[in-house]
């Protein structure tokens, strides 16, 4: 067996470990160079794939090798650049602004029966820490829809990929069983369709539109608390399609126990299947993250531009790949691009250590969270409603601002400082003992470091 053949069953294997986008990033352009006895060297194009392969897959790739040839005992890589492809970019953007060209990329064209998007795809999907409970529980119902999970729930922040990967869910099967109806549903136009079924008298219509459903997938879930003709008409559906093992696949921007207005009757089976959620890529996903959407489309950039917009592009993966669209159409337009470009370009993306959290958006975003006004965090009422939101507050403003307890006790309207204190400490203890609280005190966090 010659070196090509060697590789090529190495990479054949390794297929079977990792995902797709996984492979093609830190796979692609790589070959052995050299076999003397027991030692193999791997040529890869660069630092990045040198560091990650022989950080992460050193041990696989070594055992697969030793598999087929046992006298292979050790391993090594080089960097052997590769010629950077000259302008291969398939997005044609003339006579076109460069917004339109990307929201026409973005758009693709939706199936009429399914509304879904072809463009998200379990292949296209990079999976991390980070999102691998939804990912592995998506693809679970995929393969056996009806039967798994049901309901599967994905829930996280915005831009975290809950579209993507449950269209990827409806796109598996529609395309493995032609047969079978998917039906993508955003919940506010569900909401809607209902209303006016409502108004027009037509809701018995409008149900018995639903009943062929084999999957039946709703994005955004949270939009319907407190719609409660809504809730009730939904209660209703859904039964119907889960006594008949019919498929359902929601997602929403929290837990169902973190939706107020939500019917307990509705919480409750939406808890009865599999609750999974995804969160906050790492460095590392992100440059797959960014490699994945280059490959995609077939174009290329240097590392140092990658390596910068991974490190600080954090927000969310919508705004990962709204940066790495930014650079791509101005290297299309104008020749040369150079790291400064990169960070003036990348101006409004990218986070000053010093505008992360501060005073307003931590009220802001804790009275958006429990539904409230933010000057109700500051009524002088002991509704339990309140209180709770209140006291988180003047948890964050302690725990992530570092404000004083005297501080924090002036902006709620010059509370004795023992007040402050006490919230810290309770809401403290209860974030130790309370994984529901746990969990909201990290959506709340999630949205406050990204807003
Ligand atoms: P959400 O519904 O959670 O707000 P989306 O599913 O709309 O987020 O994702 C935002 C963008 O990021 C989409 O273009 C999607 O393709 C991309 N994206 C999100 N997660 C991933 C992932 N794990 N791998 C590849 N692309 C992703
Ligand atoms: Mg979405």
């Amino acid at each position: 067996m010659d070196n090509i053949e060697l590789w090529q069953s190495v990479l054949a294997q390794m297929q079977f470990h990792i995902s797709k986008a996984n492979f093609s990033t830190w796979f692609q352009n790589t070959e052995i160079i050299s076999k003397n006895c027991e030692k193999i060297i791997i040529s890869v194009p660069n630092a990045f794939s040198k560091e990650w392969l022989s950080n992460k897959y050193n041990k696989l790739i070594l055992k697969t090798l030793h598999d087929i040839d046992d006298s292979i005992k050790e391993l090594d890589f080089v960097i052997k650049p590769q010629p950077l492809k000259n302008n291969p970019i398939k997005i044609t953007i003339e006579n076109e602004r460069p917004e339109d060209s990307q929201l026409k990329f973005e758009e693709f064209k939706v199936n009429k029966e399914t509304n879904l998007n072809p463009r998200y795809l379990f292949s296209n999907f990079v999976v991390g820490s980070f999102n691998e409970l939804a990912h592995a529980a998506a693809l679970a119902v995929a393969e056996n829809p009806g039967l798994t999970y049901n309901p599967l729930f994905v829930y996280g922040g915005t831009g975290l990929g809950k579209t993507h990967l449950i269209q990827a869910i409806g796109n598996k099967i529609s395309e493995e069983s032609k047969k079978k109806k998917v039906k993508y549903i955003s919940s506010e136009k569900f909401v809607s369709s209902i209303v006016s079924a409502i108004r027009t008298n037509s809701m018995e219509t409008f149900k018995a539109s639903l009943a062929p459903i084999d999957v039946l997938i709703l994005d955004d879930i949270q939009f319907i608390a407190g719609k409660n003709k809504s809730q009730e008409e939904f209660f209703h559906v859904f039964n119907s399609l889960y006594e008949k093992n019919k498929q359902i696949i929601l997602s929403s921007d929290r837990p169902p126990n973190a939706i107020a207005e939500l019917e307990e009757r509705l919480r409750s089976r939406f808890e009865g299947g599999m609750i999974a959620d995804v969160s906050l890529p790492d460095y590392e996903t992100r440059l797959v993250i960014l490699k994945t959407k280059l490959q995609e489309k077939n174009m290329d950039l240097p590392e140092d531009v990658l390596d910068y917009i991974a490190t600080n592009v954090k927000k969310n993966i919508r705004e990962l790949e709204g940066a790495l669209n930014k650079i791509l159409i101005y290297n299309k337009i104008n020749q040369g691009l150079n790291l400064e470009t990169v960070k003036k370009l990348l101006k409004g993306f990218v986070f000053s250590p010093f505008d992360v959290a501060n005073y307003k958006k931590i009220i802001e975003t804790v009275s958006k969270f429990y539904n409230l006004e933010e000057k109700n965090l500051f009524d002088p009422t002991r509704r339990k409603e309140i209180v709770k939101p209140r006291q988180v507050a003047m948890f964050l403003l302690r725990r992530e601002l570092k404000y004083s307890f005297p501080a924090i006790a002036r902006k709620f309207g010059g509370k004795d400082h023992t007040t402050a204190i006490y919230a810290f400490k309770k809401i403290q203890q209860e974030n130790e003992e309370n994984s529901k609280l746990t969990e909201e005190l990290n959506l709340i966090k999630q949205r406050i470091y990204s807003a």
